[in-house]
């Protein structure tokens, strides 16, 4: 076991001796690390003591380029969540109380569980030049002179494998989006013990196996019953059922794990129609964890209707903001929600602050978060 601080100051004490000139800039370090931290109340795969994450630490020689490479890799980030893993995300910046600490400007990407609770699913620093005059990081310029290094980092971790589960999941277990489910269909057969039923799911698991869909096939003597409900468990997003009566016909049944709609196909069209069953899962998981989204996204303009919203719902809550650190605290002790961020899609909702009453004209989301 090994006791580190915080990585920024090891990356810190590494560029202040590889890098001398403007020649050695920009550097770009990926790490995948576990790391531990003390917390009190632990919630399996959202807030555990010991948990794997991707960090990225980037050094470059102007204040411009890290704040791009910061902004860059918070859309690379958003993208992944809203185009693979089917998660919607609030893009912004935090506000300074919730900074992560050296940072100028740490940005996040916010999602809505399917409870309505927020969870921060990502973030990019910038540090500016900060730890860099601490930690003497200086290169000599294109003129020979010296100058200090600007920094980022950012990171995400395996709390995506809870943002999965608690965005799309429901009573039956998982729903895993097509484009990151290991296993994108299941192949049962029907009536097992028919003659050519078994070879009949092979051949068709071979079929689709070697049109490039993530298949598996279940030939156990389980009951059909027992396999769906298996199956649906660990969320494959389609089941290909095929039994006697379906041969007779030269067709088989495509069941949704999504909407549990099914889809008589024959044999020879499954190769066009998997893959447009697979993306249309795919976009309408987005879809509704947009709609959960936006129904339970509210707005106030005062801190009293900011209460009474949350005495019956849980949700966003969008409202303005004067930027004065005492009413964000005001909002947090007596509704119980920090700031999420301050969404880089602004709105108008009024224009005072909610606690002071004073001149606002900064949006900030709330949310109760895991
Ligand atoms: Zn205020």
């Amino acid at each position: 076991l090994c006791v580190r601080p915080t990585s920024e100051t090891l990356f810190c004490e590494h560029y202040a001796k590889i890098v001398r000139s403007w020649r050695d800039l920009p550097k770009l370090y990926n790490q995948w690390c576990s790391v531990i931290r003390w917390e009190k109340t632990t919630r399996p795969f959202l807030r555990s003591r010991e948990f794997w994450w991707q960090e990225g630490h980037t050094v470059h020689a102007t204040a411009e380029e890290a704040m791009q490479e910061t902004l860059r890799m918070l859309n690379i980030y958003a993208k992944f969540f809203e185009e693979w893993l089917a998660i919607p995300v609030v893009k912004g910046e935090k506000t300074p109380k919730e900074r992560f600490a050296g940072a100028e400007n740490t940005y996040t990407i916010e999602a809505m569980m399917h409870d309505c609770k927020a969870l921060q699913s990502g973030t990019s620093h910038y540090f500016g030049d900060g730890f860099a005059r601490a930690f003497g990081m200086q290169y000599t310029d294109k003129n020979n002179t010296l100058q200090y290094m600007y920094q980022t980092s950012w990171g995400v971790s395996t709390r995506i494998i809870g943002a999965i589960i608690m965005t799309h999941g429901d009573n039956e277990g998982l729903v895993l989006p097509p484009r990151i489910a290991p296993t994108q269909l299941v192949v049962i057969p029907v009536a097992a013990h028919k003659e050519g039923v078994k070879e009949k799911a092979a051949e068709l698991y071979e079929q689709v196996k070697a049109a490039g869909i993530r298949a598996k096939i279940d030939l156990s003597d389980n009951t059909p019953g027992w396999k769906f409900a298996e199956y649906e468990m660990k969320g494959i997003p389609l089941r290909l059922e095929v039994g006697p009566r379906d041969i007779a016909e030269g067709q088989c049944v495509l069941v949704r794990r999504d909407t549990r709609e099914k889809t008589v196909v024959k044999f020879e069209d499954l190769e066009k129609t998997i893959p447009a069953l697979l993306d249309d899962i795919q976009k309408s998981l987005y879809e509704k964890a947009l709609a959960n989204r936006e129904a339970h996204t509210y707005t106030a303009t005062s801190l009293d209707e900011m209460k009474s919203i949350l005495a019956e719902h849980t949700g966003f809550i969008k409202s303005m903001w004067c930027g004065d650190q005492a009413c964000e605290e005001k909002i947090k002790e007596e509704t119980g929600m920090p700031s999420r961020c301050i969404p880089f899609e602004q709105e108008h909702i009024a224009d005072t602050c909610p606690v002071c009453g004073k001149k606002a004209d900064k949006m900030v989301v709330w949310g109760i978060a895991y």
